[in-house]
């Protein structure tokens, strides 16, 4: 390290040096959800799952797109799903979702959604990531959980907020603890 000529300042000087502004912006943010999506989180206040539909080739989106990335046009209409599905991805989760070590696990993973009417296969993509209740981890830990049919558990009415945790979990049809 080089030795500069000239006399040090001390943290406490520089900070009344003047000339020297201390500034902690306040700033916030908004995220807009865009139209589909937004007509999703709506439909979730309302206690319903919504997709969208692409007719020429009979894919389902959900949460909703308002293009077709197969056909490469708009999709054509928006459509309502059963609350149900089953288990694709399961993971034990340790940390909460506000980053905290978890003493108790969480689960959490995909749900593809049943698409009754609907052709076979046309809900392709992932599902719903979301929280599983009801579950244990030994049903994890052997895959027993993949497959389990689930069911959206809803928040009452008066506290849905139009948001994904408009939806307390799934957990499995017929019940379970938790
Ligand atoms: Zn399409």
């Amino acid at each position: 390290m080089v030795e500069l000529e000239g006399t040090k300042l001390s943290e406490k000087e520089i900070e009344t040096l003047p000339g020297v502004i201390y500034y902690k912006p306040f700033t916030r943010y908004k995220f807009t959800a865009g139209y589909a999506v937004s007509v999703f989180l709506e439909g979730l206040k309302r206690g319903k799952i919504v997709g969208s539909i692409c007719r020429r080739c009979g894919r389902v989106y959900v949460p909703p797109r308002s293009y077709c990335e197969y056909c490469l046009k708009p999709t054509d209409e928006f459509i309502e799903l059963p609350d149900r599905g089953e288990i694709s991805t399961a993971v034990i989760s340790y940390i909460s979702a506000k980053r905290g070590r978890l003493e108790k696990p969480e689960f959490v993973g995909v749900i593809r959604l049943e698409t009754p009417g609907y052709r076979e296969g046309s809900y392709e993509f992932a599902g719903l990531f979301h929280k599983i209740c009801g579950i244990t981890e030994e049903d994890v830990k052997t895959g027993k959980a993949i497959g389990m049919k689930v069911k959206a558990r809803w928040r009452p009415p008066e506290e849905r907020a139009g948001s994904i945790l408009d939806i307390e979990c799934f957990e499995p049809i017929g019940g379970g603890e938790d």
